[in-house]
């Protein structure tokens, strides 16, 4: 499954390091109540085209997050009225969150794009959590969670959808191009920690927008996602991550813009350090089934000893993800009983 090490693709000189005010790129931290999403949140003001600028996200709603936002943009001797258009890279309420507020500002309906697969988490007109919540309380039951830990995660779904939506989403897609001043960004559809997260990349200067597709020194998480009815299968964060990161190694970037924290350098090295995370983890699941079948909860309490009900969701997320991919490669199969899924490992002798 590992590759070996790639040379520099072409294009890429691992000797400069774009400077990014010269690019026209400018990075506004927007701080943000999720510990575990790794610090404040980045919003990029990149300067366009025709004079005005380009939003690479808007960071969070709160009225710590835009008043956060509002002194980034007036230190850059800028206001919201100069913004032309926005990008929001993927339906997370701490990337999204704060574009009612820029639009408002603004003084006019602003151009929002994003794609098409995250468009019903941000829209105006898309899901809302009470709609979703019975599929997604019944399929965690299925996957083992008591009571206790569906409550927790009932309470956390509904802090999650409570922000202030996109009046209208706009759809980019994969090969899109957006000419700024300095840049020329290409659209590339990069699913798993969302289906429809994007990111941008500079081929001439190597500069690549990641947002939480790679961050330098977290594992993004890959969450639950089921489609409108409750149905799973609709998406395997990890089985997609992981196809997205080989996709990410190949291309010649020299600067990772992440959504949260600093850009760094060395995206191939950050790929491989999650490849063998990735790796670890399923190794461990494997271990934890050696006793027998047990479901994605229990499997979740073998590896993750200190489980507080309020973690409930991101940790069966980690464990399903892990299992999708164990299932992909023939290393476990699943079973239903009493309305309960199970995974065991398969021997070598049984694929
Ligand atoms: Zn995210
Ligand atoms: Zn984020």
């Amino acid at each position: 499954m590992p590759d070996p090490p790639a040379d520099p693709a072409p294009g890429a000189d691992p000797g400069s390091a774009p400077d990014l005010p010269a690019l026209g790129i400018h990075r506004i931290p927007v701080p943000i109540p999720f510990p575990q999403a790794g610090g404040p949140v980045n919003a990029y003001a990149v300067e366009d085209e025709d004079g005005g600028l380009l939003l690479v996200d808007a960071g969070y709603g709160s009225d710590e997050a835009t008043a956060a936002l509002s002194e980034g943009v007036r230190a850059l001797g800028r206001g919201f009225g100069e913004v032309r258009r926005i990008l929001v890279t993927h339906g997370h309420v701490d990337h999204y969150g704060g574009v009612r507020f820029v639009e408002e500002r603004s003084g006019r309906e602003l151009p929002v794009f994003g794609h098409p697969a995250d468009v019903p988490k941000m829209a105006e007109a898309g899901w809302r959590w009470k709609d979703i919540a019975p599929g997604y309380a019944a399929h965690l039951r299925r996957l083992g969670a008591p009571p206790e830990a569906l409550a927790a995660i009932a309470a956390e779904g509904e802090r999650g959808f409570r922000a202030r939506r996109i009046r209208e989403v706009r759809p980019i897609e994969e090969g899109a191009r957006l000419r700024t001043r300095h840049l020329e960004l290409e659209v590339l559809h990069m699913p798993g920690h969302t289906p429809g997260l994007v990111c941008l990349l500079d081929r001439r200067h190597g500069v690549l927008f990641s947002n939480d597709h790679l961050l330098e020194r977290i594992s993004p998480n890959p969450l639950i996602e089921l489609g409108p009815d409750g149905s799973d299968g609709f998406f395997r964060p990890l089985v997609a991550y992981m196809q997205s990161l080989s996709r990410t190694r190949e291309l010649p970037v020299q600067l990772v813009l992440p959504g949260h924290g600093p850009p760094f350098a060395g995206h191939r090295q950050v790929i491989d350090t999650l490849r063998v995370f990735y790796r670890r983890r399923q190794e461990r699941i494997l271990a934890a089934l050696e006793a027998g079948p047990r479901s994605p909860f229990e499997i979740a309490g073998v590896l993750f000893k200190q489980l507080r009900p309020g973690d409930a969701f991101l940790v069966l997320s980690e464990v399903i993800a892990n299992l999708e991919v164990l299932e992909v490669q023939g290393a476990v199969a699943r079973e239903e009983r009493d309305g309960v899924r199970r995974y065991r490992a398969v021997g070598k002798s049984g694929r």
